[in-house]
């Protein structure tokens, strides 16, 4: 049985989240938002306090000194943090899913080495690095030609591997210490033979991010272009099996939670935009009454709301699916497509509703419809993910319960 009852822990969490998004994000979130240099905005104080709090190291296990959340509580606390601001979520949420997905694929003695570099050290975020100038959803919807795919290269030699890559757009780029990032050890050979996944500190020699991208939403953090000139790699720093970081990645938007995590975070901006939309709606008054009593507008609340809730008990599903430890890869994609349209609804709605006033950018509805629109393409585009789930559709034959001789008929134009 599905039970979403929250645990006391949860509970907390999400009081915790809630109160730091409130009281410590939101009253910075505006002025970052308006900082017009995009290597300017981040606030590295809320890093400090998310660290105070337990909340940055949320995902790593209670052994190595962190809360050991899973998958839903991660999406819980990611919600409540973004809607204090999103750009701040991306920032502990690509954290979380980083090191969730290291303990799966690493040694213990990786562990051990990798541990200390992010426990010790209240600023340390990660980021994940897949997307080049040359290769966007090949990564995601595995294209396996071998012309196709990711360009930048790994080289063996002796002990050590040498990179040489751009990467593009990755969040926490110029911000992160620890970075994941994916090389072709042999462009002859498909992506799916041929990738493999490395852990590197920011200050590795050749390492550099050359470019904060100037964007639209989510300005409070950073996505940088990151470049990679004859960089060295020790063998030990070599994360799951190489070759197979394909897979790998493909595991980390499902099993390992990236894509419901995501979702949720866009939620959160969703449900500002609800929160701020029902209180103008209870105090705006035209026609002689708040716009509220008018019933399209009340009719309006009523189905961001529906969006909202169904897209949560989505999400949900999802990560406790995974966190069961068997994931519906379907609904792990899915769920982030229809959290992030939803959330796209939700906030164009209140768009609709505050009217002039809402387009100014003195009033809050202007940035959240911004912040909205990223994760229509960030942590793979929805058409991607869609079409990846599609792959993954019931098929049924003659023998099942569900399948209909008049159909067959239908389709054969009888
Ligand atoms: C805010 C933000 C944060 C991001 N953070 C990161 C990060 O931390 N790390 C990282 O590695 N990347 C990151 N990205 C990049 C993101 O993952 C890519 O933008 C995404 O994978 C799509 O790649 P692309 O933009 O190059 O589009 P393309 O892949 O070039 O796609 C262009 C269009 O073609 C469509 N398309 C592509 N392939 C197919 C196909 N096979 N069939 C049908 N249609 C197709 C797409 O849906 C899209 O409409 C981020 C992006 C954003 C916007």
């Amino acid at each position: 049985m599905v039970d979403f009852t929250l645990s006391a822990r949860q509970q907390e969490l999400r009081e915790i989240a809630r109160d730091y998004a409130i009281n410590t994000v939101m009253p910075r979130a505006a002025a970052s938002d308006r900082i017009p240099e995009p290597d300017q905005s981040f606030d590295w104080e809320l890093v400090r306090e998310s660290s105070r709090l337990g909340l940055r190291t949320l995902s790593v296990p209670k052994d190595y000194g962190g809360e050991g959340a899973d998958v839903m509580t991660l999406s819980m606390v990611g919600e409540n943090i973004a809607y204090g601001d999103l750009g701040v979520a991306v920032a502990f949420d690509q954290t979380w899913k980083i090191m969730t997905m290291i303990f799966n694929l690493t040694t213990e003695a990786q562990r051990q080495r990798w541990m200390p570099v992010v426990m010790d050290d209240d600023t340390c975020l990660l980021a994940a690095a897949a997307t080049e100038p040359t290769s966007g959803s090949d990564t995601i919807l595995p294209y396996d030609g071998a012309g196709g795919g990711i360009r930048m290269t790994a080289e063996k030699k002796g002990d050590r591997w040498v990179l040489n890559g751009t990467k593009r757009y990755i969040s926490n780029g110029g911000l992160a210490k620890v970075i994941y990032v994916m090389a072709r050890a042999d462009l002859s050979k498909p992506p799916s033979q041929s990738m493999v996944g490395f852990l590197l500190t920011s200050d590795t020699p050749g390492y550099e991010c050359t470019e904060v991208w100037d964007k639209l939403g989510q300005r409070a953090v950073q996505n940088g272009t990151l470049e990679f000139n004859n960089v060295e790699i020790p063998e030990e720093d070599v994360v799951g099996e190489p070759g197979n970081a394909l897979a790998e990645i493909g595991a980390l938007l499902t099993r390992f939670g990236s894509n419901i995590q995501a979702g949720a975070t866009v939620l959160g901006v969703a449900q500002r935009a609800h929160d701020v939309t029902l209180q103008y709606a209870r105090q705006r008054v035209q026609g002689g009454k708040p716009i509220i009593e008018h019933q399209i507008q009340a009719k309006r609340l009523a189905r961001m709301q529906m969006l909202l809730e169904s897209a949560r008990y989505y999400l949900w599903y999802s990560g406790w699916t995974a966190t069961q430890g068997k994931t519906d890869a379907r609904a792990a994609s899915l769920c982030k497509v229809f959290a992030s349209e939803s959330a796209l609804t939700v906030t164009q709605e209140a768009f609709e509703l505050w009217a002039a006033t809402g387009y100014m950018k003195k009033n809050p509805i202007e940035k959240l419809l911004r912040d909205a629109l990223s994760f229509i393409h960030s942590d793979g585009t929805n058409d991607v993910l869609s079409l990846k789930a599609s792959r993954l559709l019931d098929e049924f034959g003659p023998n099942d319960p569900r399948y209909s001789k008049r159909v067959e008929e239908a389709a054969a134009g009888l």
